[in-house]
């Protein structure tokens, strides 16, 4: 702009020079006449500079850039750089993009690009053939009306972070998918589709073989805790120095036992992927039982109270509620000094049935909580052991939700007690009127 002012400054300078020469040595209409004339030129000349820049605005090119004369050639000369800067910068990002295309195109996982209203905005190929998406045909579909799975719905409308799906493929029979959602920029989002199909064979070959190993050694097991306990029983054949051994004898084939009677309960639950049935369970009676058999087990060391909304029923498979109900309570028994209390509560909130079991024990480090339903996780082994646990209890209540759609909420205070509450969907809720 100060090169413009400062060239168009010299132009009227030399230009009136000119006009007072012709005053002089003519008249001063000649003087005002030349003076006019040199200005209509001059401006003449911008207006067909401007009509020039004008038309090449609208189709740029860099072939056909003008070259411009006096200031109009700097002008083009800075627009010819800027343009060319813009160019190069502009491969530069088409070839980054096509890298990174081809990239996401090598990668074995399905990849969608989803808008706010979830909208399919790009995939790549193994997406096309693990979910049957056709990028050209059904790019701005909505997703979900590509994968009309009910379990996929809900997963996309309550997406929490890190949580995945399992699905089995309708397209492809015999094969499971693991989807992830992963948010990203303004509200759009990443769905990321895994084959795990080999993962789950690996899974259930493992699941196989500890089931079938600890079929195994149940009926041997069974048989030497039933001899130990016939010759615990003639204690008096026995001489000091024999007897501590027998009772130790005893003591660990019947933690294997239980340890074998957990991992075929876990097992069952874990091979049975379907969700469990809906069958109404008679509420009070399995709080009788619990009650029963808490008392059994605490042998009156605790203050153990049982609240329970008669008119809330479960839809479920009792055997397993039953298991993953008194794990809990064998928890807080067993984790809960002499004299501490231990409530147990079945109820309903936002209409969704839960059960919770409260104590006054030892407490859960917070670090430690989203390890506890891990198999054979245990905080301290030599405490667990000595009070009979085999490290699978929460395993078990794990997979007892996941067959029910049930979450399991787990908060504790060091030194101050627990709750584990278990949450179930509204859809096994059964209210008796
Ligand atoms: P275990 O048979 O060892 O009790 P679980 O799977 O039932 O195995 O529990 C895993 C670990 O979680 C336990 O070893 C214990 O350290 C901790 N735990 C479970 N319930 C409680 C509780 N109510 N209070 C304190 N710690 C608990």
């Amino acid at each position: 702009m100060q090169d413009i002012r400062w060239n168009s400054f010299w132009v009227l300078v030399f230009v009136s020079f000119l006009s007072l020469m012709v005053w002089g040595f003519k008249s001063l209409e000649a003087a005002l006449f030349f003076f006019t004339s040199c200005l209509t030129f001059y401006l003449l000349s911008h207006v067909y500079w401007i009509h020039r820049l004008n038309k090449w605005l609208k189709n740029p090119n860099l072939s056909t850039i003008p070259s411009g004369s006096g200031i109009w050639e700097e002008i083009f000369a800075l627009l010819y750089r800027e343009y060319r800067k813009q160019k190069r910068s502009k491969s530069e990002l088409t070839t980054t993009l096509g890298r990174f295309m081809t990239a996401a195109e090598a990668i074995p996982d399905g990849i969608i690009a989803l808008n706010q209203n979830n909208e399919i905005e790009w995939c790549n190929k193994p997406s096309e053939k693990m979910l049957g998406v056709n990028l050209s045909k059904d790019i701005n579909q909505p997703i979900n009306y590509l994968l009309r799975e009910t379990s996929f719905t809900e997963y996309l409308n309550n997406n929490k972070n890190d949580a995945t799906l399992k699905l089995i493929s309708w397209r492809n029979t015999g094969r499971s998918f693991e989807i992830l959602l992963v948010p990203f920029g303004a509200n759009q989002k990443l769905l990321i589709c895994r084959d795990i199909t080999q993962l789950e064979k690996n899974d259930s070959i493992k699941r196989d073989f500890i089931a079938n190993v600890s079929h195994e050694l149940k009926t041997p097991l069974t048989v030497i805790v039933g001899f130990l306990e016939t010759l615990s029983d003639m204690k008096n054949e026995f001489n000091e120095k024999t007897r501590p051994y027998l009772q130790m004898m005893l003591e660990q084939s019947d933690r294997m036992r239980r340890l074998v009677e957990d991992l075929l309960k876990l097992s069952s639950i874990e091979s049975n992927a379907a969700p469990a049935m809906k069958k109404e369970i008679n509420m009070s009676q399995l709080f009788k039982d619990l009650k029963k058999d808490s008392a059994l087990l605490s042998n009156k060391e605790h203050k153990i109270t049982m609240s329970i909304s008669k008119n809330i029923s479960l839809l479920g498979y009792e055997k397993e509620i039953y298991s993953a109900f008194f794990n809990l309570i064998i928890n807080a028994i067993h984790y809960t000094k002499k004299g501490g209390s231990i409530n147990v509560i079945w109820g309903m909130k936002n209409q969704r049935p839960y059960f919770e079991v409260q104590d006054s024990g030892i407490g859960i480090d917070e670090k430690l909580i989203p390890r506890l339903t891990e198999r054979f996780f245990r905080i301290d082994a030599d405490r667990s052991r000595k009070s009979g646990g085999t490290g699978l209890g929460l395993s078990i209540v794990k997979h007892v939700c996941i067959r029910h759609q049930a979450q399991i909420e787990i908060t504790s205070q060091m030194g101050k007690g627990s709750q584990f509450k278990i949450v179930f969907p509204q859809d096994r809720l059964s209210l008796n009127t």
